[in-house]
């Protein structure tokens, strides 16, 4: 139920973990994150953050891009299996889904048919197999398969995607669930409201239904669902820290 996500010059998983307790007014079962350590690799606890949190107080998780989630789940009994970040079959990506896919069931008989193991009983890890899929049969890149895959999806979702393969890269797109955009100085901050962004910076972009959002090597790029590029809108917050923390 609540997303945050970062890619910068900071740590990533203090930004992360401070965030999602921000956040955990929303409500929720369980709560995980995605760091890039050697490898991209996922952390995940059904519970508190704080359990999250001990979980991987003394894990070697240097990594200065990341995405963490706190889930209310819809499918799928809370666990840590269940909880998200949700990995493809080659572990190359990862997504946090905050939402539902309501076609998730047909989704998963056709992926399951070619091959795609699944680990979870959720709706969301259907949707990194498809991105997965249709990257691989369509041999293009992160953004254009996120972008075809959304178009096969029937539901609401914010969605942020990492992946090992570009390490300065995250994606996000949504529909029916909100996701702002914090920018920095070369760092971007993710996050369902503005709680987790506004110590960092006051310059938000919300992210509109059906729109996809291109981090790359700190730059924004923001598309839309037929690929036409969007100019962002950026918005100066008034909000100050201390307002949020009353
Ligand atoms: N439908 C997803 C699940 O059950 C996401 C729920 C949420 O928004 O946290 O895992």
């Amino acid at each position: 139920c609540g997303i945050v996500a970062y890619v910068g010059h900071r740590e990533a998983c203090p930004i992360i973990i401070k965030g999602l307790k921000r956040l955990e007014y929303r409500g929720y079962d369980s709560a995980g994150i995605a760091l890039m350590t050697h490898e991209l690799s996922v952390y995940k606890k059904k519970g508190k953050v704080s359990e999250l949190e001990a979980f991987i107080k003394n894990l070697p998780i240097n990594s200065n891009i990341g995405i963490g989630h706190t889930r209310w789940a819809t499918h799928g009994e809370p666990n840590d299996v269940n909880a998200h970040p949700h990995y493809s079959s080659n572990k190359e990506l990862a997504i946090i889904h905050n939402g539902i896919i309501e076609n998730y069931a047909s989704l998963k008989t056709e992926l399951e048919s070619r091959g795609h193991v699944f680990l979870s009983e959720t709706d969301s890890e259907v949707f990194i197999h498809l991105i997965e899929d249709v990257k691989q049969n369509n041999d293009c890149s992160l953004d254009e398969a996120v972008r075809l895959a959304l178009s096969m999806v029937v539901g609401a979702y914010a969605i942020v995607v990492m992946s090992n393969n570009d390490k300065e890269m995250l994606i996000a797109a949504r529909k029916g669930s909100p996701l702002v955009i914090g920018i920095g100085k070369k760092e971007f901050f993710l996050a369902s409201d503005a709680s987790p962004i506004i110590e960092y910076t006051n310059d938000v972009v919300y992210l509109n239904d059906y729109e996809i959002a291109i981090i790359n090597k700190g730059e924004l790029t923001i598309k839309n669902i037929n690929a036409v590029t969007q100019t962002p809108y950026i918005q100066t917050l008034d909000l100050e820290l201390d307002q949020i923390e009353k």
